[in-house]
């Protein structure tokens, strides 16, 4: 049997409306042509940097000590998994649509 998958999937982590990603996601604008894309995935490596950097300086601004590490390994591995996700998707996928603008 062919299951058809009607569903849109976000074209990076494959998390669809029914199965949002872990920290929850939204469908992001993409080119007409070009398959769905949800904010966790969104944006550039770069961006990503930029998100850690925010996420330490929180933790310093509110002197956050106690379960740092805990709560840092959880955000930056689910950020990990995502640019190893979208590097592979990059490699795969050459075309010039693709984010990064
Ligand atoms: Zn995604
Ligand atoms: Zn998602």
């Amino acid at each position: 049997m062919t299951r058809k998958s009607s569903k849109p999937a976000c074209r990076v982590c494959g998390c669809t409306e029914h199965n949002a990603c872990e920290e929850g996601c939204f469908w992001v604008r993409v080119e007409a042509h070009s398959k769905p894309l949800c904010s966790a995935c969104s944006g550039t490596p770069r961006d990503v940097v930029e998100v850690c950097r925010r996420v330490r300086s929180v933790f310093r601004k509110f002197g956050i000590v106690i379960d740092t590490a805990g709560i840092a390994n959880v955000v930056l591995g689910a950020l990990l998994r995502r640019i190893e996700a979208r590097i592979k998707a990059d490699a795969n996928n050459p075309d010039a649509t693709w984010g990064g603008r």
